[in-house]
């Protein structure tokens, strides 16, 4: 596994969960978002109402779940947490939805995963908090209606895109997550780093930062490893040395990319001199899933302007070019 790859892995798990932020303000950066639910979330409060429901998109890694569960708490009422292709069929989610109390919070990860059979006993308990059945067979088949607790689905996913209209639709809130700044990265880095009880200055805490890839899951990820190298190698203090050196063992360059990116990015330049060319075929070259590509390494290539979308395909751009020492090619 890459260790800058934005998906969860095993050695997060567990981790995660004690350093997840509780309040929203302990939820660094996504000013917007933050400033507009806290509206909403008083505002239902004060209603003794369940909260619209949430839609929360962007890439893996940028704090969707950390965020639906801030929400619940700050609601004071129960998350309950599934995810798109975990519900199976349209009676797991029924007994789901009748379990809730009300007010609860749903949250459904990889909601663009839903099940369409699914998806579709969905939209009347998201409209009016009921469920649809069909009881009996042919000309005596008739419908009964049971009405759900009032509840908030958050959902989450990294392909907006990928979800229905009748799906969408029925969001109130749809709020898109951004890449972290390195200021608010190195933020998060020193407070995980108290939470974990290990000292570090302010310019490794930058360091770790700037090669995190705008992510919160890799910045603590990269500070775990880089804790293990200052006990072994140091004192045990993360000083801007000690960082440096850890990062560049494991071989993440200083933007933050990987040797994937750059395998990524040389294929490009060596086998389709430097592009138009779709994603399905940089998979092929590489061997990797086209999903993937569009889900974890390409959206944060195109965040830095290392890599172009165009309607012929992907393009890499000069400054790309210039950051693997490669001279900028003449396409006129
Ligand atoms: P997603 O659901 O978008 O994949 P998570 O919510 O699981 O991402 O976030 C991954 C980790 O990053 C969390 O365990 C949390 O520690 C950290 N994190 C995410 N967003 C923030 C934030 N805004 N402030 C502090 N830590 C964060």
């Amino acid at each position: 596994e890459r260790i800058v790859t934005a998906h969860l892995m095993m050695e997060d798990q567990t981790a995660e969960l004690s350093l997840r932020p509780r309040y929203l303000a302990e939820y660094i950066g996504q000013a917007q978002v933050k400033d507009n639910l806290k509206i909403y979330i008083e505002a239902a409060k004060q209603r003794m109402e369940a909260l619209d429901h949430v839609l929360l998109y962007g890439p893996p890694g940028l704090g969707k779940t950390t965020l639906s569960n801030i929400i619940a708490n700050e609601l004071g009422v129960n998350i309950r947490t599934t995810s798109g292709p975990a519900i199976e069929r349209p009676g797991d989610l029924a007994a789901i939805l009748t379990n809730l109390q009300e007010n609860d919070v749903l949250f459904i990860d990889e909601i663009h995963r839903l099940h369409r059979t699914v998806e579709e006993v969905l939209y009347p308990a998201m409209e009016d908090y009921a469920l649809d059945f069909i009881i009996g067979k042919g000309p005596s088949a008739r419908s009964v209606r049971l009405d759900l607790p009032k509840f908030t689905l958050i959902g989450a996913t990294t392909r907006a895109g990928l979800l229905s209209a009748p799906l969408r639709d029925r969001f109130g809130v749809v709020s898109r997550l951004e890449f972290y700044t390195e200021e608010e990265l190195a933020y998060i880095v020193s407070r995980t780093s108290d939470l974990l009880g290990v000292g570090i200055i302010g310019e490794a805490s930058s360091e770790i930062a700037r090669r995190s890839r705008g992510t919160p899951r890799i910045a603590n990820r990269l500070l775990k490893r880089v804790r293990d190298y200052a006990q072994v190698r140091g004192d045990g203090i993360i000083t801007e040395d000690i960082a440096h050196e850890a990062l560049e063992r494991i071989q993440v360059d200083p933007m933050g990319l990987d040797a994937v990116d750059h395998k990524m990015l040389q294929a490009m330049i060596a086998n389709y001199r430097g592009g138009p060319v779709g994603v399905d075929t940089i998979a092929a070259s590489i061997g990797e899933e086209s999903q993937t590509i569009e889900d974890v390494y390409e959206p944060y290539l195109l965040q830095i302007g290392f890599l172009q979308r165009t309607p012929r395909g992907r393009v890499v751009t000069p400054a790309a070019y210039r950051h693997l020492g490669l001279p900028v090619p003449d396409k006129s």
